[in-house]
């Protein structure tokens, strides 16, 4: 499939350039705001041709579909533009600054008749699709609550627009409790509902929070606590589901590599279960691949997306105002 990258990123740098080549796609052209930028970045990974102009790049060299890694603000505006010119799209999280603004881009995909993912990474990851075997195969009955930590130590690279700038998207809500709302509405399959919420700013946020914590219920009666931040240097992660027949465990499996560790305890004592260790990102773009051919669905689609992005809203309404929250996922 021949591709256009929107956004000089480091996520594409680092992760996607990769998956998509690895998948056997053709990178055809890369978009900057900057000119000389675009020029670079194409000089640096290997891309044909650079540009500053979008709709240039979407007229250009017969695309099929676009990879978007632009700052959030950015991602609504792009995304229709390619949708309207007929690609296919795999939008990076989060889909947009709004609920509103993300329904408008799932709807107008469908009405196109493209093909429209959320780069939710995790539920490509081979821990997380053996907890959810684990889960699905009842080893520890019915789910009573959920405990995510996701507090991290952002690197210095990646200390720009997340830390400083809220008219880009930053901060942690709109960073990292988009991938745990993925992550646990993935485990649990229902959507949570309401949500308390408290945010602050300990050590790296400048007008943004760097730290989240939050409670959410489920339709199920299930109930989960989450923990996102960007200062925390030996933290590590985890998930843990604890049921009426047993808990699972998680450590370390809240990240972009394929690693971890992942135990069982039940009754009968305790099991690590062992996962495979594929590409986490190399999984969703084979997935959309898939889906861009006509055969299933990407990995995260757009709905998985509004959701996410909904789930989010409302901690950050709920950290906000300091009220009990209802998620609204825009009808
Ligand atoms: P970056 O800061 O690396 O890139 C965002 C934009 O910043 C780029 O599009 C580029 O603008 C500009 N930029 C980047 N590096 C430089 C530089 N050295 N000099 C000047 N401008 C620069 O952000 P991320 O790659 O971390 O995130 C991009 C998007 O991807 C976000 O929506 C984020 O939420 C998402 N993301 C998703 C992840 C996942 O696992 N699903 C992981 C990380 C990020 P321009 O294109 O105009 O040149």
């Amino acid at each position: 499939m021949r591709w256009g990258l929107i956004g000089a990123s480091n996520i594409a740098a680092n992760h996607m350039i990769g998956a998509i080549r690895g998948a056997g796609g053709d990178i055809r052209s890369v978009l900057s705001s900057s000119g000389a930028r675009a020029a670079a970045y194409a000089a640096e990974h290997g891309i044909p041709r650079g540009s500053d102009d979008l709709e240039a790049l979407l007229a250009a060299d017969d695309l099929e579909a676009v990879y978007i890694s632009t700052t959030n603000e950015k991602h609504f505006v792009q995304a229709m533009a390619a949708i309207a010119a007929g690609k296919h799209v795999l939008c990076e999280k989060p889909l947009a600054m709004t609920v509103g603004d993300a329904v408008t881009m799932v709807r107008a995909a469908q009405t196109a008749g493209v093909v429209f993912a959320t780069n939710h990474h995790l539920r490509n990851a081979g821990s997380h699709l053996a907890i959810r075997a684990a889960l699905q195969a009842g080893r520890i009955g019915d789910v009573l609550s959920v405990r995510v930590f996701h507090a991290v130590h952002l690197p210095p690279f990646l200390r720009g627009w997340r830390i400083d700038n809220p008219a880009a998207g930053g901060g942690v809500i709109p960073d990292i409790v988009v991938h745990d709302a993925d992550t646990v509405r993935f485990h649990l399959g229902e959507d949570p509902v309401e949500v308390v919420a408290m945010s602050g700013a300990s050590g790296m946020g400048k007008g943004v929070e760097d730290s989240c914590m939050s409670v959410w219920t489920m339709p199920s009666g299930a109930m989960v606590m989450a923990h996102e931040s960007f200062t925390h240097a030996f933290a590590k992660t985890g998930f843990e589901l604890h049921g009426t027949k047993g808990s699972i465990v998680a450590r370390n499996v809240m990240t972009q590599a394929p690693v971890g560790e992942i135990l069982l305890r039940t009754g009968s004592g305790e099991e690590a279960l062992s996962f495979s260790d594929h590409n986490l990102y190399g999984r969703a773009v084979g997935l959309f691949n898939d889906a861009c051919a006509g055969n299933g669905r990407p990995a995260a689609d757009g709905i998985d997306g509004v959701k996410s992005l909904a789930v989010a809203a409302a901690v950050a309404d709920a950290a906000a105002t300091g009220q009990r929250t209802a998620v609204n996922y825009g009808g």
